[in-house]
């Protein structure tokens, strides 16, 4: 039998019907063309392709907020709904000001895909605000979380659409956004959201599942390709919470990581960053920048360092047709969402780089929120060895069934993450009786 290893090698180097010469950077063009591919791979009725082409509902909202200084500020603001015959539709809300409709269309349908790679009983959601919270006081952050949940008050809900998490938001705005519901609703819905605090029925392990999920898929990835994982370098784009995370437990499996970047620059090690040092540092300075012990690096000195594993943990489109050519890492885990580009993706396929792709790397995250949910509703609490056990165990079967198909379509593991993902999602429109 053909050995594992040279197969990969083989499917990621075989340039077959290009991802495309497509040069579109926009994130909904991208994962339309992608879903598109896989209703032909799979032989489905075109019928699946347009209903998933296009989110079920797109809430567009205003969102005034009484800022400091007494003056009322206005944002704007974005939920999709992509498709919820799997269930409720769930997914982060990211506060960003490049957040765009499209981006949130895009997100949203990652979000669908992820939970049905996962096996989760959710469609996908995704919200974004336009704002820089940089720029905005703790209380004028609150007071646009609130309002934003009362903008969205008749699309959302426990058994209907559930936000968490996302770039720029944490516990304690899921805190404020569950506070604001129940006070609409008038009484206790800790289902609603989840990533909140643990104290208010957040469940124990959310803040590290994205970060620990994203590390399960690596060890995967890595014992495929013989790497061992004692002696191998990475390089970390993005230090937020999935980042940081991320590093910390590649540290902790012995991997040296020798690069690390955010918003503020990046940091160099060649004898490997101390990562649990630095999120302290980071705790404190909020940049990785001037670490004691390392130098200062730029974002394609990051992506150019000779590392076995390089995990882009920041925005979409990073890994381009201009960047991707520097990148010399046998893995790429994208922690991220929409990190990388056709045009990137095609490159790193021709170079022979196994790419472990967003909808399953960074799937944990919704994983261990589908655990909080079930909690709520249960209303009984796990330990965190139980969640992270639950966790490990549906990711590795999310990753065996997208290798699996790798393998058996020779084909790349992005190709096979849509065509598990499109297929249940397709399985779910045929039980319902609207496909053949
Ligand atoms: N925002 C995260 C993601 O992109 C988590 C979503 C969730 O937990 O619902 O997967």
């Amino acid at each position: 039998m053909e050995n594992i290893s040279s197969k990969i090698a083989k499917n990621n180097s075989k340039a077959e019907a290009p991802i495309t010469a497509n040069k579109n950077e926009n994130p909904y063009e991208i994962v339309k063309e992608l879903i598109k591919e896989s209703v032909e791979a799979l032989r489905l009725s075109q019928g699946v392709y347009s209903i998933l082409e296009k989110p079920a509902r797109v809430m567009e909202v205003s969102i005034p907020v009484k800022m400091d200084d007494g003056q009322i500020r206005n944002f704007t603001g974005y939920r999709s709904q992509h498709i919820d015959i799997l269930g409720p539709t769930k997914g982060g809300i990211r506060f960003h000001p490049k957040v765009d409709l499209d981006e949130v269309k895009a997100l949203s349908i990652w979000m669908s895909l992820k939970s049905a790679i996962l096996g989760l009983p959710f469609g996908g959601g995704k919200g974004g605000v336009i704002v820089d919270p940089t720029q905005l006081s703790e209380c004028e952050l609150e007071n646009l979380s609130r309002s934003y949940i009362r903008a969205l008050i008749p699309i959302i809900g426990p058994e209907k659409d559930i936000p968490a998490p996302d770039v720029n938001t944490n516990p304690q705005v899921m805190g404020w956004m569950l506070d604001e519901f129940d006070r609409l609703r008038g009484y206790n819905v800790p289902g609603f959201i989840t990533g909140k605090p643990i104290i208010i029925g957040g469940s124990q392990g959310r803040i590290e599942a994205t970060g620990r999920g994203v590390v399960i898929t690596i060890v995967q990835a890595a014992k495929r390709l013989n790497i061992d994982l004692k002696n191998a370098k990475a390089a970390i784009q993005g230090f937020g919470n999935v980042g940081s995370m991320t590093a910390k437990f590649l540290h902790e499996l012995g991997v040296k990581i020798i690069g690390i970047s955010d918003a503020s620059g990046g940091i160099y090690s060649q004898n490997g960053i101390d990562v649990p040092e630095l999120i302290k540092y980071v705790n404190n300075t909020k940049a990785v920048m001037n670490f004691p012990g390392t130098t200062r690096i730029d974002n394609d000195e990051l992506f150019s360092l000779p590392v076995d594993i390089l995990v882009p943990a920041a925005l979409e489109n990073q890994i381009t047709e201009r960047t991707a050519p520097m990148i010399q890492a046998k893995i790429v885990a994208e922690a991220a969402n929409g990190p990388t580009t056709p045009a990137g993706d095609q490159i790193l396929d021709e170079k022979g780089v196994f790419i472990i792709p967003d909808i399953l790397c960074n799937s944990g995250g919704v994983t261990v929120s589908y655990f909080e949910w079930v909690q709520n509703t249960m209303g009984f609490y796990w330990k965190e060895k139980d969640v992270n056990e639950k966790l490990e165990e549906k990711m590795i079967y999310a990753f065996d069934d997208v290798f699996r198909m790798t393998v058996e379509k020779d084909i790349d593991m992005r190709k096979a993450s849509y065509m598990v993902g499109v297929g249940r999602i397709a399985e779910a429109l045929k039980a319902r009786g609207w496909v053949k």
